[in-house]
């Protein structure tokens, strides 16, 4: 998603707390109504008269008695289960063209039997690793027997080491809700999953740009919800349909336990290491760890010491959990805008989770229940927290172009000189440095023209300091207009000036001093002028290979001299010991 989209929800979001309001109503709305909505076609599957046997029976083996008075005999998971689904749990719409739903995978085997009313059965089975054609986006299994004239009297389910009788949810619908349903999650899904998709790409991309590493954690979680969102819809079985079933399940629970983690991780970086204290993070960071090193590998255990080990787990989830709520408000409240994003981007999707588990976690939203909640609940936060963070990033990109334009100011300022604008004495030596070791390598000509205003001291003392100030500023001006990117001017300090002239038209340097020595004596210069004319003398030196700038300076300030010695308002090109200086014609 483009940076713009992020920004604009980023904005909606936040512009009013109105709006904040009314998103979270409509959200909290959606979460109670539909598993209300739905409840009345769910099957809670301990509800169901069942026969059970400690030993796994062959599959066409016929239930015992059943009973519907208490619990199944604890084994069944061991051995076999049987649920019975009497006619008046099922619609009376889907007994002639009925579809059963189950929204669970962890068993080993499980065969559907239908019977109708003229004593006809179908059976439909399914494996471990095997789910043929009965999967379906959502992490359900379709049965859909042919459509019969005689009505359905009974749907009976043999599970085989069947994990859990209360996770187990069932439906029973007509063909064509089913199909809309089916259509609707799907949707619903690939939604969720897509912005999970961009979410961590996004976020990912941003650690690089905000050279921060809670947005790489951020990532992982997205990523990790990614999986376990496309993994418990079951949409990996497109490519991998021998995964179906327990292993997924378990995969799932792996996942679930690295994804907690991540969030930790995220949640306790993003705020900065001054925002909350050292031991407080180090504390929830190995509670954070220590769920998946050991969610992980109890993930994939169907015997031993599963039990114990759930009950640590849930214990270290919820201490973490905990942890990062009391590090994140400690981190607001000392101001940290990171901890504000993560508390709010966190709160919606813990008010729709909790709220889901109030209703029950076997009911609602098309049989997909709260694992869709989930989904749509990480989908939401990654989205919210990219959002925070790219105006995080806005907000440090602005504020570094500035520092940076400031301080190519402040730079700038450093190399001009106040009064006339010109470049000083720094600025000049900088920008002429390339020209000059151009000389030394032997590539270039350049030649210095040392400008000084004659008499000047005069103009101060008739006129005033202003005046003089006047005078040194529009002789700048003229300089300036001789600005090139072959001629640089300055203004080296007093009332001295100069102008390097390199490349090509240094040869023609002494007609250019020449030019330039007429135009400031040409220059109306304010009132002055009418009294007392403005003139320079000018010394000019030629670049040589081998010689410093201040051997080339020396020689123009000695042309210069002589250029006052011998009456002012004039050029002098320096000439060298051997050489006598030789003045440049002064004009009529
Ligand atoms: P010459 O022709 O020999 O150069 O004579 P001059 O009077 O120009 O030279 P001198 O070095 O005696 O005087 C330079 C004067 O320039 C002295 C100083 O007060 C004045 N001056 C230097 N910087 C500034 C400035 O920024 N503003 C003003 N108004 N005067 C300045
Ligand atoms: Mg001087
Ligand atoms: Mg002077």
């Amino acid at each position: 998603m483009p940076r713009r989209a992020l920004l604009t929800l980023d904005r909606i979001v936040r512009s009013s707390a109105p709006a904040q309001a009314l998103a979270l109503a409509v959200l909290v709305l959606v979460a109670l109504v539909l598993p209300v909505r739905a409840h009345a076609k769910t099957i809670l599957a301990p509800d169901l008269c069942h026969a059970e046997s400690p030993v796994p029976a062959p599959a066409a083996t016929r239930a015992r008695a059943f009973t519907c008075s208490r619990e199944p005999a604890a084994g069944y998971q061991n051995g076999t289960l049987w649920l019975r689904i009497p006619a008046s749990a099922i619609p009376p719409s889907a007994r002639h063209e009925p579809s059963l739903l189950v929204h669970y995978s962890r068993f080993d085997r499980l065969d559907v039997t239908f019977t109708y009313a003229d004593g006809r059965k179908v059976v439909r089975s399914v494996r471990n690793g095997a789910f043929g054609h009965a999967w379906r986006i959502g992490g359900q299994l379709l049965f859909d027997p042919p459509a019969r004239d005689a009505p359905l009297s009974a749907i009976t389910l043999q599970f085989t080491r069947l994990a859990s009788i209360d996770m187990l949810r069932i439906r029973v619908l007509d063909r064509g809700t089913a199909a809309i349903q089916s259509t609707a999650l799907g949707l619903c899904i690939g939604a969720a999953l897509m912005l999970l998709l961009v979410g961590t790409v996004y976020n990912a991309s941003l650690a690089g740009s905000l050279r921060r590493q809670y947005p790489l954690w951020q990532a992982g979680w997205a990523g990790a919800m990614l999986a376990w969102g496309a993994i418990w819809a079951q949409a990996h079985l497109l490519i991998a349909p021998r995964l179906a079933g327990t292993f997924s399940a378990q995969t799932c629970s792996a996942i679930a336990c690295l994804a907690i983690t991540f969030a930790a991780f995220s949640a306790i970086t993003a705020p900065g290491e001054a925002a909350t204290p050292r031991l407080a993070r180090r504390i929830v960071l190995t509670m954070a760890t220590a769920c998946s090193l050991l969610g992980i590998p109890t993930a994939f255990l169907r015997s031993g010491p599963v039990d114990a080990a759930a009950a640590m787990i849930g214990f270290l989830l919820i201490a973490t959990m905990l942890g990062v709520a009391v590090c994140l408000v400690w981190a607001w409240r000392r101001g940290s805008q990171e901890a504000r994003d993560f508390a709010t981007a966190w709160a919606l999707p813990i008010v729709i989770l909790s709220s889901a588990d109030m209703i029950g976690s076997n009911v609602g939203l098309w049989g997909a229940g709260p694992q869709l909640l989930v989904v749509l609940a990480a989908a939401w936060q990654t989205l919210w927290l990219a959002a925070a963070a790219s105006r995080l990033h806005a907000r440090l990109h602005l504020e570094h172009a500035q520092a940076q334009r400031g301080e190519a100011q402040a730079r700038e300022l450093a190399r001009r000189d106040v009064l006339t604008g010109l470049r000083n004495r720094r600025g000049f030596t900088e920008d002429i440095e390339p020209a000059l070791a151009a000389v030394n390598a032997g590539e270039g000509k350049a030649a210095l023209l040392l400008l000084d205003v004659d008499h000047f001291k005069r103009v101060n003392d008739r006129h005033g300091h202003d005046a003089g100030d006047s005078v040194l500023q529009s002789v700048a001006r003229v300089i300036a207009t001789f600005e090139a990117a072959d001629c640089v001017p300055a203004r080296l300090g007093g009332e001295e000036f100069a102008l390097l002239i390199h490349g090509e038209r240094a040869a023609t340097a002494p007609a250019i001093a020449e030019a330039l020595r007429r135009a400031i004596a040409a220059y109306p210069h304010g009132d002055i002028i009418a009294h007392q004319p403005v003139t320079v003398s000018i010394g000019l030196s030629r670049a040589r290979a081998g010689r410093a700038f201040r051997d080339l300076y020396r020689d123009a300030d000695q042309a210069l001299y002589q250029a006052k010695h011998a009456g002012r308002d004039r050029v002098v090109p320096f000439a060298s010991e051997n050489s006598p200086a030789k003045e440049a014609p002064v004009p009529a």
